[in-house]
């Protein structure tokens, strides 16, 4: 029987783990944290993640705990509405949202008997050469297989040996996820909000006159009081910017200014990362509903903020899952500080966003600072002797989550080895089979991650021009170009 040592037991390893336990492989686990535990937040599956999902578990598990997403929109910290929710015109079933917990049930109940998980291994040691089967170890124990796969994340060991070109660097975000369980989940207005109307514009973070914030309150992009760190910027401390109406001492920070959004945008066909494309069973949502309501995203300047239900399966875990990004550094305070600074950046913006924010508890927050590699390994699949070792995850192709992708290429990596190690001939087989997931995988990724940069320029814009180039670029679109913007990332499909 074919073996293999998979590095890490996130998504990605688990995920490959039970793709070649179906595949007929036998399959060791080695995971450096105590326990295998997710992150207690959510995901979106895109089209291409479910499929991927589907290919993993022909019996459909995971489907049990997705809660197909209500028709978001884009809107600004206002409430008005950048894109209205409608129907998608793209094709494949809608995105949807899963709880990790319930996922990561999904993916283990899909291992199998031929999967031993190993925790507390902390991998140091890679071998592979041209002469020698791949093997990892701890300093203590060496474990050799036919494959060795890289699922260990950003931060890979395994990465590390084999394409050391490739650097995990900052993105110049940070981004705090939380789920609020659904007993705590606050109770919403539904009152209407403007469509997006042509006229005079607000600058995304304006102060909106009626609204909640009191007197003094900051509002992202406002004044600040000199001294303000303001979250995050590629400019030094100090850094003034001309023409604007910061205190002199002011840290701004800084996404691109100025860019093409009108090219951006509409060529991409953007309708919102996070938007839905259909009325989900727990929609409380749609083009005539509340300001209130549950789901899509709102761009503020250079802070964005996602809500997205996570409906009332049976199987499921619901509550509701949020996403608040701000250009900037991780910050370093305690949970609690965290969470008062996001609910003062994000005072007076539209509902549910305060609600949801004040139903917050420290303890919910995961925060973290935004990463990506660049470059790219410069390839996914290398040999090693008669074995080989591949790339998966973050592992190989971390990137920020603007298109909330990174799982679903995942599941895509995974997906492509069962097929690739299920029926691998004897002799060279298994060194040809890496090599085809390397050419597989590396052109669909890259592609994915060109798509996410470009998608960064609209969701990190700061700055009065930018902003009002990428609110008219966004509130220009023609519906037929909503939702085909992620078609080139989402239309895949599992090699045969
Ligand atoms: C704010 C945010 C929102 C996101 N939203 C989405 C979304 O909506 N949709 C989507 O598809 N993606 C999304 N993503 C991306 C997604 O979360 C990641 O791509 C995914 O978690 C990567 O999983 P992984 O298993 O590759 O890596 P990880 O989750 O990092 O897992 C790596 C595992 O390897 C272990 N490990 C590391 N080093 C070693 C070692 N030396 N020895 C042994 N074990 C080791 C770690 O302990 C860990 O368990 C989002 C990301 C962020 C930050």
């Amino acid at each position: 029987m074919r073996t293999a040592v998979v590095v890490g037991a996130g998504m990605s390893g688990l995920a490959a783990a039970g793709a070649l336990s179906r595949a007929g492989w036998h399959v060791t686990v080695l995971e450096r944290s105590e326990r295998v535990a997710p992150p207690p937040t959510a995901v979106v599956l895109w089209p291409n993640g479910q499929r991927a999902l589907a290919a993993l578990d022909p019996d459909g598990g995971w489907s049990a705990i997705a809660s197909p997403l209500p028709d978001g929109g884009v809107r600004r910290p206002d409430g008005q509405w950048l894109v209205a929710p409608r129907a998608r015109a793209g094709t494949g079933p809608a995105p949807a949202a899963v709880h990790l917990e319930d996922l990561y049930d999904a993916l283990i109940a899909g291992l199998g008997d031929r999967v031993e998980i190993r925790t507390g291994f902390d991998v140091t040691t890679v071998l592979t050469g041209p002469a020698r089967r791949p093997a990892a170890g701890d300093g203590t124990t060496l474990i050799e297989a036919d494959l060795l796969v890289g699922a260990d994340g950003i931060d890979s060991r395994v990465r590390a040996t084999l394409a050391p070109e490739s650097i995990a660097q900052g993105a110049g975000l940070a981004a705090w996820q939380a789920v609020i369980p659904a007993f705590r989940v606050p109770d919403l207005p539904t009152r209407s909000v403007p469509r997006a109307t042509p006229g005079p514009r607000r600058g995304a973070g304006d102060v909106v006159p009626g609204s909640r914030r009191g007197a003094g309150d900051v509002v992202p992009g406002s004044r600040r009081g000199a001294g303000d760190v303001v979250p995050g910027s590629r400019r030094g401390a100090g850094d003034v910017v001309p023409g604007s109406r910061r205190g002199a001492d002011d840290v701004v920070s800084g996404p691109r200014r100025g860019a093409d959004f009108a090219a951006v945008a509409p060529r991409a066909g953007w309708g919102g990362a996070f938007s839905g494309s259909r009325s989900g069973s727990v929609a409380r949502s749609g083009a005539e509903s509340g300001a209130g309501f549950v789901g899509g995203e709102t761009l503020g300047s250079g802070y964005r903020f996602v809500a997205v239900p996570l409906g009332e399966h049976a199987a499921g875990r619901g509550g509701v899952y949020w996403v608040a990004t701000a250009a900037g550094a991780p910050r370093p305070e305690s949970p609690d500080t965290q969470l008062a600074l996001l609910r003062r950046w994000f005072a007076g913006w539209h509902e549910p966003v305060g609600a949801l924010l004040a139903a917050t508890r420290p303890e919910d927050l995961v925060p973290q600072g935004v990463r990506e590699l660049r470059p790219l390994p410069r390839a996914y699949g290398y040999r090693s002797g008669p074995g080989g070792v591949v790339l998966i995850g973050d592992a190989a192709h971390a990137m920020p989550h603007h298109l909330g992708q990174g799982a679903c290429l995942a599941f895509e990596d995974a997906a492509t080895l069962r097929t690739l190690m299920a029926d691998i001939p004897a002799g060279d087989g298994l060194g040809e089979a890496v090599e085809t997931y390397s050419r597989l995988r590396r052109p669909r990724t890259t592609t994915v991650v060109r798509e996410n940069r470009r998608m960064s320029a609209v969701v990190q814009a700061r700055g009065r021009l930018a902003l009002r180039a990428r609110d008219a670029a966004l509130s220009h679109m023609r519906p037929r170009f909503l939702g085909r913007t992620l078609d080139p990332v989402t239309d895949w499909a599992p090699p045969e």
